[in-house]
């Protein structure tokens, strides 16, 4: 099953390259054009520039300071450890994008990152009626280093983009199930129309939510050079640990996509681990390509759980 998934996947990345440019529908053309060409030009780069020299200027958050799961510095992983992460358990991780009804105009590959509320609500009763418990990325990082126990049936919920909905089903939904959500920001989104405000974003977190980062404008991380690590991790990193007042220490990459190289640039900037969609993990830096499958709408919670127990070994 897991093998099937790939080539569609693959081929639904690429149409995803272009949706998500539309994600959460934020349409202002100059920050638009900013992300297709990434040409980290002056003039789109100087609409965040305030704000994240102001992150730049600011306390750096300690490392040993509690992370969102209110644990202490997480540990590094001991040399070696690939093979032993490898060999655990995979724990269920989806990944949710919109949550909003269909439209006439939404294409047919579109709706793989659209989910109607009603249908986000029924999955997530159906993980809370089937017995599941949410875990958080430090959570998740610590069982893969260390070994440490997990609840009972875990399975991660992960939200990317930063579309102003997900704060609004984090409260009808999420909340009052217990679940927790790691969501995975792009800062230039921030304080625009349809995205979630910086206080939104600080309240998440201040409700033991995860905040990750997703990089400053969604660009694939397959194409960095020279100052694209700073201002696509190292500023935002920055911006997202001044909103939060914690460490930012997980990384969801663009549509998913990871090579190796771009691996050692993110442990070098304090990212813990990274997370990917459905391919198949790097066995050598397993931490940094953690799988996660998408959710599209349409799936009834049984069918999520049987997905999940499918993908997932
Ligand atoms: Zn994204």
């Amino acid at each position: 099953m897991k093998n099937n998934l790939l080539t569609p996947r693959a081929l639904a990345l690429c149409a995803f390259l272009s949706l998500s440019l539309m994600a959460c529908e934020w349409k202002k053309p100059s920050a638009q054009a900013s992300v297709v060409a990434l040409s980290g030009n002056a003039a789109s780069g100087t609409e965040t520039t305030a704000e994240e020299s102001a992150a730049a200027k600011a306390v750096t958050v300690p490392v040993g300071s509690a992370n969102e799961a209110g644990n202490a510095e997480l540990p590094a992983p001991a040399v070696g450890s690939a093979a032993s992460i490898m060999a655990r358990p995979q724990i269920p991780i989806l990944c949710y994008h919109q949550i909003r009804d269909y439209r006439p105009t939404d294409s047919r590959s579109a709706k793989d990152y659209i989910i109607p509320p009603a249908d986000f609500k029924a999955q997530m009763k159906g993980l809370a009626d089937s017995g599941y418990t949410t875990i958080l990325p430090a959570q998740l990082y610590e069982y893969l280093v260390t070994g440490k126990q997990l609840p009972p049936k875990p399975v991660m919920l992960t939200f990317d983009d930063g579309c102003d909905e997900q704060f609004e089903f984090a409260h009808s939904v999420l909340n009052p199930l217990k679940f927790k959500g790691a969501y995975f920001i792009m800062t230039v989104s921030v304080n625009r129309p349809n995205y979630m405000k910086a206080e939104q974003i600080r309240q998440l977190a201040d409700e033991g939510h995860a905040i990750g980062l997703h990089t400053w404008d969604h660009h694939n991380v397959k194409q960095y050079q020279g100052t694209d690590w700073q201002k696509q991790i190292e500023q935002p990193k920055l911006s997202l640990e001044k909103i939060t007042g914690r460490p930012i220490q997980f990384f969801a990459y663009p549509f998913g996509l990871w090579n190796p190289q771009a691996i050692p640039q993110l442990k070098d900037r304090g990212l813990m681990a990274a997370f990917q969609l459905s391919t198949a993990r790097d066995a050598n830096d397993p931490l940094y390509t953690i799988r996660r499958i998408i959710v599209p709408g349409g799936w009834s919670g049984a069918q999520l759980v049987n997905r999940m127990k499918n993908s997932f070994h």
